[in-house]
């Protein structure tokens, strides 16, 4: 038969290992104290109030669940298409953004894109029509995907949030907290070659830094594994031209995964 202090030991490494950094065991095991007077013989320990033994090692393992969790019950997370997503979108009233929006802007484009351009958020005219980068700035963008042979249709375009921000300020904390498992629901499903971050707002969300985006430009990233080139926002070339030529660079490198 086993001894009773082994199986204390492999219960108390099994706890270690698992990253416990307090182990509860009952009374009976640890003594009256909770002093870890020892275990009683070859006997089964009796139930008994749980008392905490202190001085384990730290955890040394994250548990942090993976992206898309087999058992979640998140819509967002359920829906199979992005379609699905949209319709998730289109009564959203999670944030404050909801509340002067006209229509909500998804996104749009192929869903099988090699390519997902990832904006700030909608303007005036993309808030009107519900369709993203349709303004000024879109038109530069179409331009821009045109140069690299990539027809806007073979795209999937987007914004870091949905709905408008009152008079195009760039989005809140809180807003695009409560936006952004949107957009990373509709990457996963797309599952392009390469992202292509436009501005400083979708760099730093998708790559999770403050990190200016200047800072940002002339990397390759990664977001959960796909290749993310950074470059400046299509309303930022409108406004200072000589931003043009860096940016034909940037989306040159982006094409070069799409080979
Ligand atoms: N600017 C953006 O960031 N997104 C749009 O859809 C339009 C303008």
């Amino acid at each position: 038969m086993t001894d009773g202090r082994d199986l204390a030991r492999q219960y108390l490494e099994q706890q270690r290992r698992l990253g416990a950094g307090v182990v509860l065991m009952p009374a009976s095991v640890v003594g009256d104290r909770g002093q870890g007077s020892g275990v009683r013989g070859q006997s089964t320990p009796e139930p008994g109030p749980l008392t905490p033994v202190a001085d384990l090692p730290p955890a040394g393992i994250s548990f942090e669940p993976p992206a898309s969790d087999f058992f979640s019950t998140d819509p967002i997370q359920q829906a199979s298409s992005l379609d699905a997503i949209a319709q998730l979108i289109a009564p959203c009233v999670k944030c404050r953004l909801c509340e002067a929006r006209t229509k909500t802007v998804p996104g749009e484009g192929a869903a099988d894109a090699r390519l997902v351009v990832v904006g700030e958020g909608p303007g005036r005219t993309e808030d009107a029509t519900g369709r993203p980068f349709v303004g000024q700035a879109g038109e530069l963008l179409t331009k821009i995907l045109a140069a690299i042979d990539l027809p806007r249709e073979q795209v999937f375009i987007c914004n870091i949030v949905k709905c408008r921000p009152p008079e195009n300020r760039v989005p809140q904390y809180d807003e695009i907290a409560e936006c952004v498992p949107y957009l990373y629901r509709q990457i996963e499903l797309v599952r392009p070659r390469v992202i292509l971050a436009m501005g400083g707002t979708a760099a730093q969300t998708l790559l999770n830094t403050k990190q200016s985006l200047g800072a940002l430009r002339n990397h390759t990233h990664r977001f959960r594994g796909i290749p993310l080139i950074v470059t400046y926002h299509p309303a930022a070339l409108l406004r200072n031209p000589n931003w043009k030529r860096p940016t034909w660079d940037d989306v040159r490198i982006a094409r070069r995964f799409l080979d």
